[in-house]
């Protein structure tokens, strides 16, 4: 039996009360199992929810880890390795093998376990010039391709317009977007350094960038966007934000136009103008990619594998998180702090075991 660490909860609150380290003994895996290695596991919003009990999708809490109390292995995205294969098996994977995981509430804030064969979709290692690009494929750049493909057709030329642009999924958007041919107006929160982020995403592909006080300066915005455009058409909008910037975007979307709101990060309502339901007819919907992939796992798998192979082409590239680097034989402490203080911080981060 292998010895493993997991940050586990066994109640919902504020990740410092509730998060603790369990050390469990991993057996072998059965004939129709793999072990598994985790090689990096990021942390992501949604995460931190879930541990504070205000995310819709919950995790069971078992005895599978912790004896003592029921509790769930905290994160839903990660990236693995096979250590080894059961005897069933073999035909199809081997060890050294990458994977990532099938579906949520499985926890992966852990160094190891064993799964079974549709719990993971394997990878192609050589795909990747990173292990940040493979260990967040499954979540951000999925979410950014369902929302440039799956919300409205596009057509080569058509804008999108969306606020939280510096965000994972708004780089993937950015990248995506320009892969795809699509123009995009990127909203971004103003600071010290505006114009080195603003940089960046032009070089990623983004068309117009500009900081969310830029944007709320409505005759500026009236005298510039026509510019931009050059009559091109805002058909489609991502929303990351909410709030004031959210329902000022809708503003400059043309008729007809969707507004697909994914998250909430600056935790105020949407406050939707009337006017623009009745006069332009612009549509707000809403896009949770969680349920999207239970609803339909094949195509989830498809997507995994062409995004991988949109990061093998160099359309794809992660930016802007962190590794955090965490041995696996580190101690109940060193785990737990590791975890916390990333938690904490400002940004993406990425433990790597
Ligand atoms: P990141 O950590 O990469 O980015 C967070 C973004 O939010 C940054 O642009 C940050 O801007 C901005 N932000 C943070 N705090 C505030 C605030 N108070 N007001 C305005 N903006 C703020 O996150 P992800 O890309 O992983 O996720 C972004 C959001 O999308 C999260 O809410 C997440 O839960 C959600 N999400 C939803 C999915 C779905 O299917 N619906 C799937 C994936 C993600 P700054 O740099 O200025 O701080």
């Amino acid at each position: 039996k292998t010895l493993a660490k997991a940050i586990v909860y066994s109640e919902f609150g504020n990740p410092r009360d509730v998060l603790r380290t369990a050390t469990y003994p991993v057996p072998k895996c059965s004939d129709s199992e793999l072990s598994v290695r985790f090689l990096a596991s990021p942390i992501n919003p949604s995460d931190i929810n879930q541990i504070q009990g205000v995310y819709p999708s919950r995790p069971p809490f078992t005895y599978e880890v912790s004896p003592s109390k029921p509790s769930a292995v905290a994160g839903n995205e990660g990236l693995l390795e096979i250590t080894d294969v059961g005897e069933k098996l073999k035909k199809y994977f081997s060890p050294g093998q990458w994977a990532v995981m099938a579906s949520t509430n499985l926890g992966t804030w852990r160094t190891r376990t064993n799964l079974t064969s549709d719990q993971l979709i394997p990878l192609d290692k050589t795909a990747f010039p990173s292990i940040a690009e493979a260990a967040t494929l499954t979540v951000n750049p999925c979410t950014a391709y369902c929302l440039l493909q799956k919300i409205v057709p596009m057509n080569r030329g058509d804008w999108f317009i969306q606020d939280g642009a510096n965000s994972m999924v708004g780089l993937a958007a950015i990248q995506l977007g320009k892969h795809f041919g699509y123009n995009s107006i990127n909203i971004i929160r103003n600071r010290p350094d505006v114009d080195q982020l603003k940089e960046q995403l032009h070089s990623m592909g983004a068309t117009v960038v500009l900081t969310d006080e830029e944007f709320m300066n409505r005759a500026w915005m009236k005298e510039n966007v026509g510019k931009w455009t050059q009559g091109g058409k805002v058909k489609l909008g991502f929303d990351c934000v909410s709030g004031r910037v959210a329902s000022e975007m809708a503003k400059y979307m043309t008729d007809g136009a969707t507004m697909a709101t994914y998250g909430a990060m600056s935790r105020q309502p949407l406050p939707v103008p009337v006017s623009l339901l009745i006069f332009k007819n612009i549509h707000f919907h809403g896009f949770w990619v969680t349920k999207w992939k239970s609803e339909h796992p094949q195509e989830y798998e498809k997507l995994v594998l062409e995004i991988q192979e949109l990061i093998r082409t160099g359309v794809l590239r992660s930016a802007n998180s962190k590794l955090i680097d965490l041995h696996e034989t580190a101690d109940g402490k060193t785990f737990y702090d590791t975890f916390l203080n990333a938690i904490e911080q400002h940004g993406k981060s990425i433990i790597q075991f």
